[in-house]
């Protein structure tokens, strides 16, 4: 008897650690909904000057468009590299203000988290409802309640670069064509930083330089690269 009571706690404790860490409601987007040979490169962290501004030479030499998920605090320092992001055509989306791991705070609080950022979007002319994404992809049960509530999708991914733990272009490169082009690729949705959470001047050249492989070997293999707003 004690021991089929042991049995049922367990069970209830991962079917609730279940429902916290993967809440199974609310819009979720791990990959584009396509069967094209598409991909999204999409940057975390910015705007992180002369970082962002590198590596937005490097998508224009290869004429590509981007997704970049900016933080709120980080737009309030670097308007006039929001403005070029968004002068050369790539897409905006809200990373919250302040990066905290959002998964862990009270519904207001992440609620306030998201609107602050939604307000500096709005000033740059980008809708409030613009693609958002969790820091750290945490988009646990309190997450997946406000997006669901303000009727947002949260942008995830299913090709990591692991650009967070290494600045080694051949390692990110190599992680992230092995996991794209293991995948079919059609529709990956990739993440990749411009910016770094805990470093408000980190140094992404390895980014920068990866991105400059990635883009020209995906596109010898027939890819294109398209914005989220690009693909529905
Ligand atoms: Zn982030």
């Amino acid at each position: 008897m004690a021991s089929m009571i042991t049995i049922a706690i367990g069970l209830a404790t991962v079917a609730l650690l279940w429902f916290f860490f993967r809440p199974p409601f609310g819009k979720n987007m791990v990959r584009l909904n396509t069967d094209q040979r598409v991909v999204a490169l999409t940057y975390d962290d910015g705007p992180n000057p002369p970082y962002t501004d590198q590596l937005l030479d490097v998508l224009a030499k290869h004429n590509v468009k981007a997704t970049f998920f900016m933080i709120g605090n980080r737009i309030e320092r670097h308007p006039e590299t929001v403005n070029r992001v968004i002068a050369e055509g790539h897409q905006v989306g809200n990373h919250t203000y302040s990066h905290p791991l959002l998964g862990f705070l009270p519904p207001f609080c992440i609620r306030r988290e998201i609107e602050r950022t939604d307000d500096l979007l709005q000033q740059y002319g980008i809708a409030t409802d613009s693609v958002f994404r969790a820091p750290m992809l945490t988009r646990f049960l309190p997450v997946a309640y406000v997006l669901a509530k303000l009727d947002r999708t949260h942008i995830s991914c299913n090709v990591w670069s692991w650009d967070w733990t290494t600045q080694n272009p051949d390692k990110i490169a190599k992680t992230v064509l092995k996991k794209t082009l293991s995948s079919t690729g059609a529709g990956s949705i990739i993440v990749l930083h411009d910016g770094k959470a805990e470093n408000k001047k980190a140094n992404r050249s390895g980014t920068i330089e990866a991105t400059d492989r990635i883009i020209t070997a995906l596109k010898q293999d027939g890819y294109e690269f398209v914005r989220l707003s690009d693909v529905s």
